[in-house]
């Protein structure tokens, strides 16, 4: 094996895993390294580092400058979780408010496997009277989720969500639509169909109570 004697001897894939490791923790870190050399510098430029990180530790709407470059630059790099938050924007936020486009983002992100975007797209359309049973279809692919992983799934989907939202300082407004009788007699226990409408009665509630004040961070 031959000898590591110093950063000059690292593959460029491995200069950008550790970059891209660097910026999930912290945008500040990842300015920081970025100036110790040229190597890393260089690295930094890396498309795939952008394309390819988690942004676990982004909101959708962040104050600091350097926190808003980086999701720039992720959307444009195709980031799916920086295309799922732009989409929640979209459908969610009064000032960028453009329904149709963040109807869009959300299906292709729930395409590439973003389950939050499967969540919201879901509630999202059926609060639209004439997009509803498209929305129950979406909201299917996320009871199939449901019934393999378990609640978790929804709890999870919940406070992403709930974070999302947390960003936004004017929410836009969901109206759900008036529910028609269903025969489980209100259980959404056993019923998908009352689940997803309690569902996004909870998710108009948020949007409410966020143009009323910070919402609590889970
Ligand atoms: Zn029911």
């Amino acid at each position: 094996m031959a000898d590591m004697k110093s950063i000059f001897d690292l593959s460029n894939d491995v200069l950008s895993e550790i970059l891209k490791r660097t910026i999930e923790n912290s945008v500040y870190d990842f300015m920081q390294i970025r100036e110790t050399c040229k190597i890393f510098y260089e690295a930094a430029k890396d498309e795939y580092i952008f394309a390819t990180m988690s942004l676990h530790n982004y909101g959708c709407m962040p104050w600091k400058i350097e926190a808003k470059k980086l999701l720039e630059k992720a959307l444009m790099a195709n980031n799916p979780q920086a295309l799922y938050r732009e989409g929640m924007l979209k459908c969610f936020c009064h000032v960028n408010y453009d329904v149709d486009r963040g109807v869009r983002l959300l299906r292709a992100m729930s395409d590439r496997g973003v389950t939050e975007a499967t969540y919201a797209l879901g509630l999202q359309l059926i609060c639209i009277e004439s997009r509803a049973s498209e929305g129950y279809r979406v909201l299917q692919d996320l009871d199939a989720i449901y019934f393999e992983e378990g609640f978790d799934v929804i709890t999870r989907c919940r406070r992403v969500t709930s974070r999302m939202i947390a960003d936004i300082w004017t929410t836009s407004q969901l109206e759900p639509l008036k529910r028609v009788y269903c025969p489980c007699i209100d259980d959404p226990d056993r019923c998908s169909y009352c689940f997803w409408n309690y569902e996004a009665e909870y998710l108009a509630d948020l949007l409410e109570r966020r143009n009323y004040g910070p919402l609590p961070i889970s």
